[in-house]
C-alpha cells in the first residue's frame, strides 16, 4: 500500500522555439505563453486526500523545499520539452522520489526515459485512474497505455488554483481533440484519432468563467487540433454558447485557435466564429508546392487558392499565423523564391518556417525509418530535421537561409503588414473585443520604445509603420502596435539563426556520419 501526502506536479522548460515567444514576452513582461493545461486537468483526477504543488519551470525555480515536500512526482511534457525532462527526473532521482510521466512525449517515447518509474500513456483520463488505483494498492504496472479515445465529456474542469495566471501571456483552452485529416509529419491522428470528440459547450463556458475569476488574460487560446474538424458541433452547440458568454462578458478578451484553410470557404462559420469572439488562428498551410502538398497527405490544401484563401480570411477580420514548411521528398528548388513570395504577397505577418521533420507516432516517422533515413534524435528546433532529406544538404541551408531572409528580416515584416493592413476588415459584430487599459500595459509600451523604437537597428521601420497609420482608428492603430511588437520576435529568430550557423554551418542536418539510424 503506497502512502501519499504530497505530490508536485513539473512542468518542464520550453526551449526558444517560435511558439514559446520568448522574446515577445520579455518585451511584454510575462514569464510564459501559456500555463500547463495538462497537469492543471488532471490534477482533480488525484485522490481527495493528496495535496497538490504545481511548479512550471517556464516561470519559478524548482527549489530543494519544493523537492523535500513531495512523496511523488508527476511529470507531463511535450516532445520539445524532451531535455528539460532529463534534467527534472536526474534532480527528482537526486531526492529518491517515485516519478510518474504522462503527456504526448511519453506515449511515443517512454524508453527514452529508463529512470522513469511510471508512464501513464495515452490519454489520462482512460490510464491515470487505473494507475491510481493499482499504485495505491501497491500494485502498479511500470507503463499504462489504451487504444481507446477519452470521452471528453467527463474531463474535469483544469484546477485555476494551483498556477498565477498574471504569469502567462495568454491562457488556455481545450474544446476537442482529434482531426479528420492525416497529415503524414503529425502526430495527432494517432494520438486523438481522426474522429474529433468535443467537451459540452457547458464546461467550456465553466472553464471560461473560472479564467475570468482568476485574470483577464490578454487572449485566450483554444488549443485544439483542429476546432473546424467537427463543424456541426461547432455551429449547433459551442459557436452559440460562446457568443451568448461574450455578450454577458463585455471585457473577455479574443480568441485564438488551429484551423484547417477550408475555413475559408465557409461564410457562416467565418461569421459565427467572429461573433463568438475568434480572430487569431493558426493555418497549416505548409507548403507553395502542390507535388509536396500530396506527397505528405495534405489534401485539404491543393486544389484551391491559397493566397486567395488567406487574404479572404484577413478580410473577414481574422489574423492568420500560417504554418510552412521546407525539406519535403518532393520539393524543388523553385520552393525556396516561391515560399517567401507566396507569404510577402498573402499579408501573413506571423509566418512559422520550419525544416520538416518526422516525430514519433507518425506516418513520416514510420517511412523515414523503414527507408533508413532517420538521425539519431530529434530536436524540435525550428531549423533543424531529423532525417536525411533528398535535396542536397548544400542547396537546403542555402535556400532555407534565403527563405528566412526574404519572411523574417524587419524590412519584409513590415512590407507584409503593410499589405496586412490594407487587406483587414473589422468584423461586424454584435461585441466587438474590449479591452481594459491596465498599468502594466504602460510599462509594456515604454519598453517596446526603448527596445523597438529606440535602440534597434531597424527602428526606422517602427516609426514608419507608426506613423503611416497615425490617423488609424484606435482599433486598427493597436494591430499596427501588435505587428511591430511581432516584429522583434522575428528579428530576434533570425538573429538566433544566423548564429547559429556561425557556430556550425550544418547544424540544420547532421554530418553524414551521423546518420546511424539508431530507431
Ligand atoms: S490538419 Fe493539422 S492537426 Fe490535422 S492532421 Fe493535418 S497537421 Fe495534423
Amino acid at each position: 500500500m503506497n502512502k501519499i501526502k504530497n505530490v508536485l506536479l513539473l512542468y518542464p522548460q520550453i526551449p526558444k522555439t517560435f511558439w514559446s515567444m520568448h522574446y515577445l514576452n520579455k518585451l511584454t513582461g510575462f514569464k510564459s505563453s501559456y500555463p500547463p493545461l495538462g497537469l492543471m486537468t488532471i490534477a482533480p483526477m488525484l485522490p481527495k486526500s493528496w495535496n497538490k504543488r504545481l511548479i512550471d519551470t517556464n516561470t519559478e525555480r524548482l527549489k530543494s523545499s519544493d523537492l523535500a515536500w513531495a512523496d511523488l512526482v508527476l511529470i507531463s511534457a511535450m516532445n520539445v520539452q524532451e531535455k528539460s525532462v532529463h534534467d527534472l527526473v536526474k534532480i527528482c532521482k537526486d531526492y529518491h522520489l517515485t516519478t510518474v510521466a504522462g503527456g504526448p512525449l511519453f506515449t511515443h517515447e517512454y524508453d527514452k526515459f529508463p529512470s522513469i518509474d511510471y508512464f501513464v500513456c495515452n490519454e489520462a483520463e482512460i490510464t491515470l485512474p487505473e494507475f491510481l488505483n493499482d499504485f495505491q494498492q501497491g500494485q502498479a504496472r511500470r507503463i499504462y497505455q489504451t487504444d481507446t479515445f477519452a470521452d471528453l465529456s467527463k474531463t474535469p474542469l483544469p484546477d485555476y488554483d494551483l498556477i498565477d495566471l498574471r504569469k502567462y501571456n495568454y491562457s488556455v483552452i481545450q474544446f476537442s481533440r482529434g482531426c479528420p485529416y492525416q497529415c503524414d509529419f503529425c502526430d495527432v491522428t494517432t494520438l486523438f484519432g481522426r474522429v474529433p470528440r468535443t467537451k459540452a459547450s457547458a464546461q467550456i463556458i465553466a472553464e471560461l468563467n473560472q479564467i475570468m475569476a482568476h485574470f483577464v488574460s490578454n487572449l485566450i487560446l483554444f488549443a485544439d487540433d483542429n476546432l473546424i474538424g467537427n463543424k456541426t458541433i461547432l455551429k449547433n452547440d459551442l459557436l452559440p454558447a460562446l457568443v451568448q458568454w461574450r455578450s454577458e462578458n463585455r471585457f473577455a478578451p479574443g480568441f485564438a485557435t488551429q484551423v484547417s484553410i477550408n475555413l475559408a470557404v465557409d461564410d457562416e462559420l467565418m461569421h459565427l466564429m467572429q461573433e463568438a469572439g475568434f480572430r487569431h488562428i493558426f493555418v497549416g498551410i505548409e507548403t507553395t508546392q502542390e507535388e509536396s502538398l500530396r506527397h505528405c497527405n495534405k489534401k485539404q490544401n491543393l486544389r484551391r487558392d491559397l493566397l486567395a484563401n488567406v487574404r479572404k480570411l484577413h478580410a473577414n477580420g481574422f489574423y492568420v499565423t500560417g504554418g510552412f514548411i521546407i525539406g519535403f521528398d518532393t520539393d524543388s528548388e523553385s520552393v525556396f523564391k516561391e515560399m517567401p513570395r507566396f507569404i510577402n504577397e498573402s499579408g501573413v505577418v506571423i509566418a512559422t518556417i520550419n525544416l520538416l521533420k518526422a516525430p514519433p507516432g507518425t506516418e513520416l516517422f514510420r517511412r523515414m525509418k523503414h527507408e533508413g533515413r532517420l538521425l539519431e534524435s530529434l530536436d524540435f528546433d525550428e531549423n533543424k530535421s531529423n532525417f536525411r532529406t533528398i535535396i542536397p544538404k548544400n542547396t537546403l541551408i542555402r535556400g532555407y537561409k534565403q527563405v528566412l531572409g526574404k519572411v523574417y528580416t524587419s524590412r519584409y515584416v513590415f512590407k507584409r503588414a503593410n499589405r496586412f493592413l490594407a487587406d483587414y476588415q473589422f468584423p461586424h459584430v454584435k461585441e466587438s473585443i474590449r479591452y481594459k487599459f491596465k498599468p502594466k500595459d504602460a510599462l509594456t509600451i515604454l519598453r517596446t520604445i526603448l527596445f523597438i523604437g529606440i535602440f534597434n537597428k531597424y527602428r526606422s521601420n517602427f516609426w514608419r509603420l507608426l506613423l503611416q497609420h497615425r490617423k488609424s482608428t484606435v482599433g486598427k492603430l493597436s494591430i499596427v502596435y501588435l505587428l511591430a511588437v511581432l516584429n522583434y520576435q522575428f528579428q530576434k529568430m533570425y538573429e538566433r539563426f544566423e548564429k547559429q550557423l556561425r557556430e556550425d554551418p550544418y547544424f540544420m542536418v547532421h554530418p553524414p556520419n551521423a546518420y546511424q539510424g539508431v530507431y
